[in-house]
């Protein structure tokens, strides 16, 4: 296996008094496609926020895209960089039109001339499906739209690692479906990533491992077929049996 794109060992993270993380292991691979299940409150999001360092570990170490999180020289916004992150609440510019929301990140992060930023946007915004709305503001597009330029947002500077946390929640169900095929388009493509996701399905479909998070610990981890048909804890079993 070349170098994981996500190297994590003995993650911890307290609020206070209360231990989210609770010890995580975890390789991810060039190309892998893992999702993350788990309960509500299990730490799923924690964990996803300390891989960009949204949130800072209280102890162990983080690789992730080529830098090393956690060691005294790390450069967060060149990491960041490198590291694309999808939310449940889109938190796209909303002062911004949809085409400088995709526009302005490549010309402050990667300072590419305006036509070439311009022309790449162009190209992410037909690559998610959203034609006609450069010039719209974000909240005159649906949701699911908006998720998508989102994602396009992401992907404007260049990526190594992408993160998705609960993307497709806040939609209404409809709209779900043309979110998770651009995110299905991009796990073709080879990009490495990172889901949480409540769509069973999706994971089945798409994941190469799926992990079962529990009480801050990766409880079970495995090929979608074992961890989601055949879960070995009474746990997971459990959680499973609730959402599906
Ligand atoms: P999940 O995404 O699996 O629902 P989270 O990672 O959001 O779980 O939260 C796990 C636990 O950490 C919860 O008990 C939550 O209240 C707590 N938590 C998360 N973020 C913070 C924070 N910034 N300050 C204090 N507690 C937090
Ligand atoms: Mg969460």
């Amino acid at each position: 296996m070349s170098d994981p794109v996500v190297s994590i060992r003995g993650l911890r993270k307290r609020f206070g008094d209360n231990e989210v993380l609770r010890g995580i292991d975890l390789d991810v691979a060039q190309g892998e496609v893992v999702c993350l299940i788990g309960p509500s409150g299990s730490g799923k999001s924690t964990l996803l926020r300390c891989v960009n360092l949204l949130e800072t570990p209280t102890e162990g170490t983080i690789e992730a895209a080529g830098h090393d999180l956690t060691g005294p020289d790390a450069d967060l916004d060149l990491a960041r960089r490198d590291i694309g992150m999808v939310f449940q609440h889109f938190n796209l510019f909303s002062h911004m039109t949809i085409l400088d929301n995709l526009v302005v990140p490549q010309r402050q992060v990667c300072r590419l001339p305006k036509a070439e930023a311009v022309a790449e946007a162009r190209r992410l915004l037909a690559q998610v499906g959203i034609e006609g709305k450069e010039r719209a503001k974000p909240a005159q597009l649906s949701g699911g739209q908006q998720q998508r330029v989102a994602i396009a947002r992401a992907l404007a500077v260049k990526p190594r690692l992408m993160l998705f946390d609960e993307p497709t929640s806040a939609l209404d169900p409809e709209l779900v479906g043309d979110v998770l095929a651009v995110m299905k388009g991009l796990a073709a493509e080879g990009m490495t990533m990172l889901v949480v996701t409540h769509e069973m399905g999706f994971a089945r479909e798409v994941a190469d491992r799926v992990l079962f998070l529990d009480g801050g610990v990766i409880v079970e981890s495995g090929p979608p077929a074992d961890v989601l048909t055949a879960p070995r804890t009474e746990r997971a079993r459990e959680f499973l049996h609730r959402v599906l």
